[in-house]
């Protein structure tokens, strides 16, 4: 359905029906759910999400149960008429845009939790954050019902509790991880990044440079977890305005590793970050990905 004409659904139901009915005209779904405000990471998933499927649905809904108390929910950037344009060019066939009470309807009191892996890193300062994406995902899979779901490794934790619910869940959906779409400077591509003022920008630069770095001490035979994470800190302590954290942890069960590890041949590098307004998050699989910095990170992957 390439270049069809995007159909627009508030409502979750029109939104199910219209799925439904893609399958039944031998379509293979694929799904993006997105908070919106969409930049070019987005546009990579949903041309990844076009390469597995047929029918590509984009969700763009700002999840008030991911967000904590003094979080920026009410601040959160919504341009849904540009995000319009975005989805249409980028090949999208279904945009599902519904209001916050259509997707908790009154008296709603279920959750999903996903335990262990939403419980370190950034769940460590955000309690309830992944109780919150696992809870909107199955709602949104469910719905969509698609053959194939694309997410960002930019969100690494958060790929490993979809993909987690999902097994757990026994959901008939293949989940794919994005690599990281970086600005040329390296920056991670994110709809926060609007919070960012020039100045804000220069000092968030530091971040891919930091990351790049361990990858250069990692390529050159460091394993001594202290040793990369401290080199990461000492790049960005001075320009940030507060670490939430710096952590080397295993891919899988993202799990930290403690003081004196010695790390092995695949590592999670991530972190979370303040830089004024805005709460900045990255990472990269120490041994799997490229530098974030150098010509052209996004084409060297
Ligand atoms: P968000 O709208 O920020 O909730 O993100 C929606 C999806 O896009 C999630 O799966 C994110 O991981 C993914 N995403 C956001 N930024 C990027 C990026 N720079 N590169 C790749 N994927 C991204």
């Amino acid at each position: 359905m390439v270049g069809a004409e995007l159909a627009v659904h508030t409502c979750p139901e029109a939104f199910r029906n219209t799925c439904d009915q893609a399958r039944r005209d031998g379509h293979r779904v694929g799904l993006v759910p997105t908070m919106g405000s969409l930049h070019e990471g987005h546009v990579a998933l949903i041309a990844e999400a076009g390469r597995h499927a047929t029918f590509v649905a984009v969700s763009i809904f700002v999840n008030p149960t991911q967000f904590g108390p003094g979080e920026d929910f009410a601040a959160y950037p919504r341009m849904l008429d540009r995000d319009r344009v975005t989805c249409t060019r980028a090949g999208a066939s279904c945009l599902f845009a519904p209001s916050a009470a259509e997707m908790y309807p009154q008296g709603e009191s279920t959750r999903v939790r996903v335990e262990k892996l939403s419980e370190t890193l950034c769940g460590v300062s955000r309690p309830k954050h992944f109780e919150g994406v696992a809870t909107v995902v199955a709602k949104l899979l469910i719905l969509a019902g698609p053959c194939v779901a694309v997410f960002g490794r930019k969100d690494y934790q958060q790929l490993r509790v979809v993909e987690r619910m999902v097994g757990d869940l026994l959901l008939p959906v293949e989940v794919i991880g994005h690599p990281t779409v970086r600005e040329p400077d390296g920056l991670a591509m994110s709809s926060r990044n609007a919070y960012l003022s020039l100045e804000h920008r220069a000092r968030a630069a530091h971040i891919p440079v930091a990351l790049s770095e361990a990858v250069g001490a990692f390529e050159s035979g460091q394993r001594d977890a202290s040793t990369v994470r401290d080199l990461v800190r000492a790049r960005i302590e001075r320009v940030v305005d507060s670490i939430d954290y710096v952590e080397l942890a295993d891919p899988a069960t993202l799990e930290p590793y403690g003081e004196s590890a010695v790390i092995g041949d695949r590592v999670l590098l991530a972190l979370a970050v303040r830089i004024g307004p805005a709460r900045l998050i990255d990472n990269v699989v120490l041994g799997e990905d490229r530098a974030p910095c150098g010509e052209d990170a996004n084409d060297r992957r």
